[in-house]
């Protein structure tokens, strides 16, 4: 996105953000968080500090209690007062360890990484090294989230050895991630070997990019790990039935909502937070209310369009 584009994006993202605000939309959440007694899932990618601290400054002035990844089970069975939010990052970007691990740290913040291992060894994002190539490409980037995966790695492989260019580093490494595990108030989650979207896998695939890459992530951290993220957040009913196979607890997806008693441990709800936007977009987002307008907009066209 260029300068121009981004700033658009980012003064709309606000004005949208404001009106929710204005419209109650986060007082309703935090409302309904209370009555549910569950846990706010808020995830990132790679944001910019000052809006990540920000945003975690907002939650500890306003007395939210950090959960970290062990303890969800037994929160969501707690019937207090306490108002409880539930901190992860997706991929490995190199700035979760450079510059957000002194703003989990000052205010102790537990967090969960979810790795993409093979990414974290060759430390780029295929998708991220595709999306900097598009120019040059004949496939759109969205034909890549489809394809079958060994169609895809074959593709991905074959524009790095046109371009000539080796990928820029993205993600951090295996010291800062092992560094990462010495502190107990992080934990560890799969995100697949080489960020596969895994409903394009087959059952060798999936063994590959789960059950192989759970094992190296294991002994990187030095721990078990029974959680995955869905990498884009895409699964279904066979992925899920081979995670609990092999021996997972928790599987979340990129839907907005609470974790509650109530909830499927395999198909978990997260609110994404963009990496670059205002403060209020990115509360919006973080309570799963910056969809509502959209889904508002969605019905009425679907009812227009049935009495029409
Ligand atoms: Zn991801």
């Amino acid at each position: 996105m260029s300068l121009i584009n981004r700033k658009i994006r980012f003064l709309l993202g606000f004005f949208q953000a404001v009106l929710l605000i204005l419209k109650g939309q986060i007082r309703k959440a935090e409302q309904d968080h209370r009555q549910s007694h569950g846990i706010l899932p808020v995830y990132f990618h790679n944001p910019d500090r000052k809006c990540f601290q920000k945003l975690i400054e907002w939650f500890i002035k306003k007395d939210y209690v950090f959960i970290a990844l062990d303890k969800i089970e037994e929160e969501v069975k707690i019937n207090d007062n306490r108002k409880k939010v539930w901190i992860s990052f997706d991929d490995g970007w190199k700035e979760n360890y450079t510059e957000l691990l002194p703003v989990l740290k000052q205010y102790s913040i537990p967090a969960t990484f979810f790795i993409s291992v093979d990414c974290i060894e060759k430390r780029y994002f295929w998708f991220s090294y595709v999306r900097k190539q598009a120019s040059s490409l004949t496939n759109a980037i969205n034909e890549f989230w489809g394809m079958p995966n060994n169609e895809r790695i074959i593709k991905v492989q074959q524009i790095i050895e046109n371009s000539g260019k080796r990928p820029d580093i993205e993600t951090f490494s295996i010291g800062q991630l092992k560094k990462l595990a010495s502190c107990s108030q992080f934990s560890f989650g799969n995100h697949s070997l080489t960020h596969a979207i895994l409903i394009n896998c087959n059952e060798f695939e999936l063994d590959h990019e789960i059950a192989d890459s759970n094992k190296i992530l294991e002994k990187y951290v030095g721990r078990k790990v029974d959680a995955l993220a869905y990498p884009d957040g895409k699964y279904n009913e066979s992925i899920i039935k081979y995670l609990k196979m092999h021996g997972f607890q928790y599987a979340f997806t990129t839907k907005p909502g609470l974790i509650i008693e109530a909830s499927d441990n395999m198909i978990l709800p997260r609110n994404s937070v963009p990496n670059y936007a205002s403060f209020y977009e990115n509360l919006c987002h973080a309570f799963g209310v910056w969809q509502l307008p959209i889904n508002e907009l969605k019905k009425l066209l679907n009812k227009n369009i049935k009495n029409y």
